[in-house]
């Protein structure tokens, strides 16, 4: 028997001010898109801004549903128009950001399980780590350098062939 261990790793900011001024830039324009999601039943509004390696900027917003598996959430609903828009080009950086219209929205949340997932395969179809930038709309920011790393033992393509 041998025990193990995988670590991760991230960078903690205390704000956005500590960032650099692309980061800075993309992380604001995330939260202020958080006003675009469709959100009416949780209230939490969330937006996922990409700056492509091209420099080109593509936006995602969560869509919510009356049925509710029929929503989306914003990482996706940004990896569906990235692969629409510039097909076959990488994401540098990702910032996500919520605007939770019931608490403050002053603290980084990460994606959710099937958001990971479809990070990781999108890294594994670009050959190229997505870079992720995460926090509310104010406060402490989290900087991963693969969003891959957020889910270690993910399931991949390759166990399929
Ligand atoms: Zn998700």
């Amino acid at each position: 028997m041998e025990k193990k261990q995988k670590l991760i790793q991230y960078t903690s900011y205390t704000s956005i001010d500590e960032l650099g001024k692309d980061d800075q830039w993309l992380l604001n324009e995330a939260r202020s898109q958080t006003s675009l999601s469709y959100a009416p039943y949780s209230n939490y509004h969330v937006a996922a801004v990409a700056r492509m390696d091209s420099g080109e900027i593509i936006h995602g917003t969560n869509q919510e549903n009356a049925s509710f598996p029929v929503g989306l959430c914003a990482e996706r609903v940004l990896l569906a128009a990235v692969s629409s828009v510039c097909p076959g080009e990488s994401i540098d950086t990702l910032a996500v950001s919520y605007d939770n219209h019931r608490d403050g929205s002053d603290h980084p949340v990460a994606p959710c399980g099937i958001c990971r997932q479809s990070l990781a395969e999108f890294e594994d179809r670009m050959k190229h780590p997505v870079r992720l930038i995460l926090s509310g709309m104010k406060g402490e920011v989290f900087v991963f350098e693969s969003a891959k790393s957020l889910l270690p033992f993910a399931f991949e393509g390759t166990e399929l062939r």
